[in-house]
């Protein structure tokens, strides 16, 4: 509170304190609204094609934004650049054996390919993979290599307000509705993402995994952990899930690792590393196999597409994403954001997930109709009132299909370690303004598409 006269009360509001001080700094440039209209126009209306120099706020995506520490970057000095055998490889292996109990470790650049390598091996044309809801390279890697994916999430995942505490759960009832009626062999893997990214950044119980795994043993059925999130996983099963408020979230983690067969992650969300990705599992034939066919794709299967020192940068950045005041703030500074923006009357996607704010785009803007793309009005409206990027998450992501259903969205991610509390207070002003006068928002139309992942380059006119 600004006007508080209580020094204590002013401290409060200032968010959650930051566990790290600063040793180096990024110059971040303020601009004009006539310039950010500029680039905008020249970006035909599309922020994917804005360079990141017009940004002031760039919550685009949490994806290997995020800022490394002094002891990632000390152990990136040790990198062993061997080709084969590097001593940083068998650093990696010993940390991901460590906090996740996989004996396979196979290094990726990032995490789809770990999931095309999988799934290159697991799928035959016509078979099937599940889960609770696939994110989008997973999904399109699973198709690509022949299989039909299908998302089984719980009915509450779809209801935006509903402030259930574990929304990215799988409905159990379905998958085991789907495994006994399946013909043997026809479904080839479960993949459990948790958190739910595409479903809000939702949590998924320890419960939930543990009850997937049992059917999926039942079956035969290997459970694939899509681990991109799992240290922010564990961070809420420890906040929300009966009996575990005692636990370390790397017990939790462990606990949720030793469940599953096989893991794919991106170390560019919990691996707190701008670039890398892993493939772990338990069964050494099944790696023994892919090692001998990444050789042609990502390279030795000791450095699978990145330097030796981008695995000890990793190896060091997947035990601190596990730290528990780290976590605490970055899941902190997320609620900081939803809070602002929820008293400022914004509707959001309760409750506020891991690794960012989504904001209901149709509910704040209930004039646009959906044909008009309101998620991506909202995102250019936020960029040109304060320079802030964030990514739409709607019908130009997905397509118009008028008979499916996805809420229209803006996604705020959050970037780790990155940005203030005062930028994102930058953020939330930009938000007042924007109700002020949110109906003077206009609609979008798409004047030129791709055929595939149109949000990435299409261009877009205000109608
Ligand atoms: C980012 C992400 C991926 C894909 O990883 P990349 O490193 O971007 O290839 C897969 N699953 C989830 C849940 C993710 O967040």
């Amino acid at each position: 509170m600004q006007g508080s006269t209580d020094p204590l009360e002013r401290i409060a509001a200032l968010g959650p304190v930051e566990p790290y001080r600063v040793k180096m700094v990024e110059p971040i440039q303020t601009s004009t609204r006539e310039q950010r209209e500029g680039w905008l126009d020249e970006a035909g209306l599309n922020l994917f094609r804005v360079p990141a120099e017009c940004v002031f706020v760039d919550l685009l995506t949490d994806s290997g934004t995020g800022a490394m520490s002094h002891h990632q970057w000390g152990a990136m000095m040790q990198g062993d650049e061997s080709y084969a055998g590097a001593r940083s490889f068998y650093r990696l292996r010993d940390t991901v054996r460590e906090l996740f109990g996989f004996s396979e470790v196979i290094p990726t650049h990032q995490g789809r390919a770990a999931e095309h390598l999988l799934f290159a091996e697991l799928v035959k044309p016509g078979k099937r993979v599940l889960s609770n809801t696939f994110f989008d390279t997973t999904r399109a890697n699973a198709e690509v290599a022949g299989a039909v994916a299908d998302d089984l999430p719980t009915p509450e995942a779809r209801d935006l307000g509903s402030d259930r505490p574990f929304k990215g759960d799988i409905d159990l009832t379905r998958l085991s509705d789907v495994l006994k009626s399946a013909p043997a062999g026809e479904i080839v893997g479960v993949v459990m993402t948790v958190t739910n990214n595409a479903g809000g950044g939702q949590p998924v119980s320890l419960s939930n995994i543990r009850g997937a795994s049992e059917l999926c043993r039942g079956h035969g059925i290997p459970l694939i952990l899509d681990a991109s999130r799992i240290a922010e996983n564990g961070f809420f099963i420890r906040e929300r899930e009966k009996g575990f408020a005692d636990r370390s979230v790397s017990e939790i983690v462990r606990a949720m690792s030793e469940c599953a067969d096989i893991m794919t992650m991106s170390a560019k969300k919990d691996g707190l590393v701008n670039i890398g990705g892993l493939l772990a599992m338990r069964d050494a034939g099944m790696a023994e196999r892919i090692r001998q066919q990444m050789v042609v794709t990502e390279g030795f299967p000791t450095y699978g597409g990145l330097a030796g020192r981008d695995l000890d940068a990793m190896a060091v950045g997947l035990r601190e994403a596990q730290n528990e005041e780290y976590l605490a703030h970055r899941i902190g500074q997320v609620r900081f954001l939803a809070d602002l923006l929820r008293d400022l009357g914004v509707p959001l996607i309760e409750p506020t997930g891991g690794h960012g704010v989504f904001v209901d785009a149709a509910g704040f803007l209930p004039h646009i109709p959906r044909q008009q793309y309101p998620g991506q009005a909202l995102a250019l409206a936020l960029y040109l009132e304060g320079g802030v990027r964030s990514c739409e998450i709607g019908s130009v992501m997905f397509g118009d299909d008028p008979d499916a259903y996805w809420p229209e969205l803006v996604r705020l991610a959050i970037p780790r370690r990155s940005y203030s509390n005062a930028q994102l207070g930058a953020v939330a002003t930009a938000f007042a303004a924007l109700r002020e006068r949110r109906s003077a928002i206009r609609g979008v139309a798409i004047v030129d598409s791709p055929p595939v992942l149109r949000h990435f380059t299409a261009k877009f006119a205000f109608v």
